[in-house]
């Protein structure tokens, strides 16, 4: 009788220093911007680091870990986040292109993390469609935003808000850690911003940021694809051919600086953004570009020079919303430590996928090669991340609704798909960990007509799949031929790889259960081709 009375004292008095102990699971602060590819991070240690585009960034890289070897699995927008928030594949989560929605009643981490006791919050572009679900407050932009003066989505109702975007998103953001944070609670706030998407429109005050610098130019600016499948030389995203002067760079149609700006001098769609612009912002926007515009017009150029041109004013441009971005890891982290919540808060850098710079002479997304492939994924956990240390694990935007559930301490249920990165951030090496991931990408046929393709990448190997189009695969080793330029496929003394290499993709794709079509279209390829040539 004593014993069991001595018991049930201890559980009373564990229950009472449980409810009254604070609760200190990590607080979670993911930045997440669209389309920011690695090689733009100085922490990166790509060709534009030389500029310096990304100090913030990198010194959060040197506070934590930074991941060298960070893929997503369908290298576009709406996907990836729906990838990031389900934990599970495309085929899986339903959400496989842009065209899709979204079906927020299935099972998101940010759902689980509510239910665990964590407060939730998101700002910024949600890409997914309709009212988000599994946050205690959220605004999202409708679809994918503009920069200048945006509507956004809020719980209580659509309104214009008054700024840059990047801007707008940030002050959201430290709104509510300041006035809306519950502070008995942990917090998981996701700052998802719309920059550096295109059409690239930096904050004001970055308009003349590089004027005086030339952007180094990517060593495959001029590629010709020679050695690829044909969808490499059918695609519609080159700065040579595809990329607009007036729509994706803002290069007035007509010369003559001091006429007053107006639909007459922007395409409908180029204006469209430019018109959301009060007539303040549009005079400071107008003395930045119309000079430059007036100097091009005259120049008059043609062939590889105006391709550099427009790499230029488009690097530019690109690097000048990083900017903006970088800028927001700094308020916010300054933020943190203000409200003294710095030593708890794990800050976590991603963007929905990478992106070509000029890289193979493209810019957008959407191919399983290396640039697009990449996602940056930077985390500094206090206490468990070592400063300035570098992984080399390969790691997927699959990872990550594992990853905060584990931080959260909640448990992850069987038929997500990834793995947490909680080990590998803690410095370990597991024994089993993958080693291998799986791509897909489906959204053809669509802008810059990348078609459906899938595969394979290892630690030093990559096997592409253009299914649609007859049988088209690609090779490359990526120790040997980092910009992927020689393609291996189908040469006598890579057979056996060849082979190896399908034998593995085959395991995966019956391992993550894919059950999508891939189904060959040959006849829609050929009516393509015909069409466009
Ligand atoms: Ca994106």
């Amino acid at each position: 009788m004593k014993t069991r009375l001595l018991t049930l004292f201890t559980i009373a008095t564990a229950i009472v220093s449980l409810a009254q102990a604070k609760d200190n699971r990590p607080n979670i602060l993911f930045v997440f911007s669209d389309d920011h590819a690695p090689h733009a991070i100085g922490a990166y240690n790509g060709w534009l680091k030389s500029i310096n585009p990304t100090p913030n960034i990198d010194q959060l890289a040197s506070e934590g870990m930074l991941f060298e070897k960070s893929f997503c699995s369908n290298s576009i927008c709406g996907p990836s986040r729906a990838v990031i928030l389900s934990g599970k594949h495309s085929h899986k989560n339903g959400f496989m292109n842009n065209g899709n929605s979204f079906d927020w009643n299935q099972q998101t981490f940010s759902k689980i993390l509510q239910k665990t006791g964590y407060q939730t919050a998101i700002y910024g572009k949600s890409h997914l469609k309709g009212r988000p679900q599994g946050f205690d407050d959220w605004a999202v932009l409708p679809g994918q935003g503009l920069y200048y003066n945006p509507d956004m989505i809020f719980p209580d109702g659509r309104r214009k808000l008054q700024g840059h975007c990047t801007d707008l998103v940030t002050d959201l953001a430290v709104n509510w850690l300041k006035e809306k944070r519950d502070s008995d609670k942990p917090f998981m706030l996701m700052v998802q911003h719309k920059a550096p998407h295109r059409n690239w429109m930096p904050a004001l005050r970055h308009l003349h940021l590089y004027d005086d610098v030339d952007i180094p130019e990517p060593a495959t600016l001029f590629d010709s694809w020679e050695d690829n499948a044909p969808p490499a030389r059918y695609q519609e995203l080159e700065i040579d051919r595809h990329m607009d002067l007036n729509y994706d760079l803002f290069v007035d149609l007509v010369p003559g600086f001091n006429q007053a700006p107006s639909q007459k001098r922007q395409d409908r769609s180029a204006w469209a953004n430019m018109k959301r612009m009060t007539p303040s912002q549009l005079g400071v926007w107008r003395a930045a570009y119309g000079p430059k515009d007036e100097a091009f017009h005259k120049a008059n150029l043609s062939g590889k020079e105006l391709v550099r041109w427009k790499f230029q004013r488009y690097a530019k441009n690109y690097l000048r919303c990083i900017k903006g971005v970088d800028e927001s890891m700094g308020t916010l982290r300054g933020a943190l430590k203000e409200l003294g919540l710095d030593d708890n808060t794990v800050v976590i850098y991603s963007s929905d996928q990478g992106f070509y710079i000029g890289d193979h002479g493209w810019y957008d997304k959407r191919w399983m090669y290396e640039e697009s492939l990449m996602m940056p994924f930077i985390a500094k956990w206090p206490g468990v991340t070592k400063p300035g240390s570098r992984d080399k694990h390969l790691i997927q935007n699959l990872d990550y609704a594992e990853t905060f559930l584990e931080m959260a301490g909640a448990s992850i249920p069987n038929d997500m798909q990834g793995l947490s990165l909680v080990p590998l951030l803690k410095g370990e090496s597991p024994s089993d960990w993958r080693e291998s991931i799986y791509y897909h990408y489906y959204e053809y046929p669509s802008v810059h007509m990348v078609p459906r393709h899938y595969g394979i990448r290892t630690e030093r190997h990559k096997l592409m799949h253009f299914y649609q189009f007859g049988d088209e695969w690609e090779l490359y080793d990526l120790k040997t031929d980092p910009d992927e330029l020689t393609n291996l496929y189908g040469k006598a003394q890579h057979n056996n790889l060849a082979n190896q290499l399908k034998a593995q993709l085959i395991a995966l794709q019956e391992y993550y259960e894919e059950d999508s079509d891939i189904s060959e279209k040959p006849d829609t390829w050929k009516a393509q081709m015909r069409a466009r040539n």
